[in-house]
């Protein structure tokens, strides 16, 4: 065995996982393509700067989690391994001339995104997010929309009972005045907090609301709503989403401290969480308005929104619940072979077979015939082909135990065929 491991916090993900995970995002696909989301592919790495401007220089992300990549020449690009998808979609946008389609864009990727965190359950230094972009429209329209069709998603992947929980984290307008508010609050307890609530008190109380420390965790639960502090419009495009959230059926808790770990959000902000879990770490995604957003990368002013759930923790949530699917079934067929010069052959009909939509697998070994067929029940296999001497061709049915005798491909072929349909093992 060699001495290598995988590297801390980035994992192998093996059967049954790697079903769920598949089946997972092929949900979110599916989901995002059926509401006329069009598929994007973005590089995993782009420039530093990118991120450092869209999520802040100061942030968590940027300044402790990001991976670097080393630069190889003076003349090439710092560059990073992207820690989330929205910044790239929205240079996507840029670069691509998007403003010029019909708006909103609907953007729909899986990705995977990387963050140098500390390592522990749901929380991985590789991990995969379903991430929706809306670009284009500032209605409240756009953000019903997107919240449903994560609440949707999550739904038909068997977690019914999914909770949308709902702030409002305003605009440049009256962001801040509320930030007068909340900094006038937590400043009664400055000299208990932590350093870096301390220094979050000076540069962005709004930060003080998503703290772990006791101190401010404590002193939150009175803190000063946002939703009390909204300008007309913040207050109006609220209650709109409100409205129409509980009219598309989704379950709405109100969350007024909630707000979201990047600092580019505004109005809509949102997490979805199973009940009984609290905060961003029992969070399976989120998701925001991010009006600035585009302007902040050298855009023209354009609005947007969107959201990210976490594929790692939804197969958890599944895994938990014992929901995960059934891994994916061995080969419905194996094509065996009496003389080991056979095997050419059936290849050739094991390929034929899964042309023909059943799934099959040909015997490659020159063992002994029993030998085979003992590997074929061990893989629960439902029918099995011999290839006899003469080139004719014998089909076992292995549930019933019989075997037919000898006979021509083709019909022998489609016999299979029949078989493993009829027992569901396409
Ligand atoms: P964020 O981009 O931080 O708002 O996260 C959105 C969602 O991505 C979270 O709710 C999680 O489901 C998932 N997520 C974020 N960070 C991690 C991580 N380190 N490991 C696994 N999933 C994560």
């Amino acid at each position: 065995m060699s001495g290598f491991q995988s590297p801390r916090g980035l994992r192998d993900i093996r059967e049954p996982d790697a079903s769920a995970f598949a089946w997972a995002e092929e949900h979110a696909w599916s989901a995002a393509l059926a509401a006329g989301y069009a598929r994007i592919q973005l590089p995993v790495a782009e420039d530093s700067a990118l991120f450092e401007r869209a999520i802040g220089g100061t942030s968590d992300v940027v300044t402790k989690e990001l991976y670097r990549l080393a630069v190889r020449s003076e003349e090439s690009t710092p560059l990073a391994l992207r820690p989330e998808v929205t910044a790239g979609v929205v240079r996507a946008y840029l670069q691509h001339g998007m403003r010029s389609e019909p708006q909103p864009v609907r953007l729909v990727t899986v990705a995977e995104l990387f963050r140098h965190d500390r390592p522990q359950k749901g929380r991985y230094r590789q991990f995969t997010q379903f991430d929706i972009e809306a670009i284009g429209d500032a209605g409240s329209g756009i953000d019903i929309e997107v919240i449903e069709l994560g609440t949707a998603y999550l739904r038909s992947v068997g977690l019914r009972d999914i909770e949308v929980h709902l702030n409002s984290v305003g605009c440049p307008t009256c962001r801040p005045g509320y930030l007068v508010v909340l900094a006038k609050h937590f400043a009664a307890v400055a000299d208990r907090l932590s350093p870096v609530d301390q220094a979050r008190l000076e540069e962005n109380p709004l930060r003080l609301l998503d703290s772990k420390d006791e101190v401010a965790v404590a002193h939150a639960k009175g803190a000063p709503r946002f939703v009390e502090h909204l300008c007309a419009d913040c207050a109006e495009h609220d209650r709109a989403v409100r409205e129409g959230l509980s009219i598309a059926g989704v379950t709405v808790v109100d969350a007024p401290h909630l707000v979201r770990g990047l600092d580019y959000y505004t109005k809509t902000a949102w997490e979805y969480l199973l009940p009984g879990e609290q905060g961003q770490q029992g969070a399976l995604g989120g998701g925001g308005r991010y009006d600035g957003l585009v302007e902040l990368l050298g855009g023209p002013a354009t609005p947007g929104v969107g959201f990210a759930i976490g594929i790692d923790r939804v197969v958890l949530a599944l895994q938990e619940r014992g929901l995960t699917p059934a891994p994916q079934r061995p080969p419905a067929v194996v094509v065996c072979g009496i003389e080991p010069g056979s095997v050419g052959m059936r290849i050739a009909i094991a390929s034929e077979l899964r042309a023909s939509g059943v799934s099959a697998r040909a015997d490659v070994s020159t063992r002994k015939i029993g030998k085979q067929l003992e590997s074929a029940v061990r893989d629960t296999a439902i029918a099995v082909i011999i290839v006899e001497p003469d080139g004719s061709l014998s089909l076992r049915d292995l549930a019933a135990g019989s075997q037919a005798e000898p006979g021509a491909r083709a019909m022998v072929v489609s016999a299979a065929a029949q078989l493993a349909r009829t027992q569901g093992g396409q």
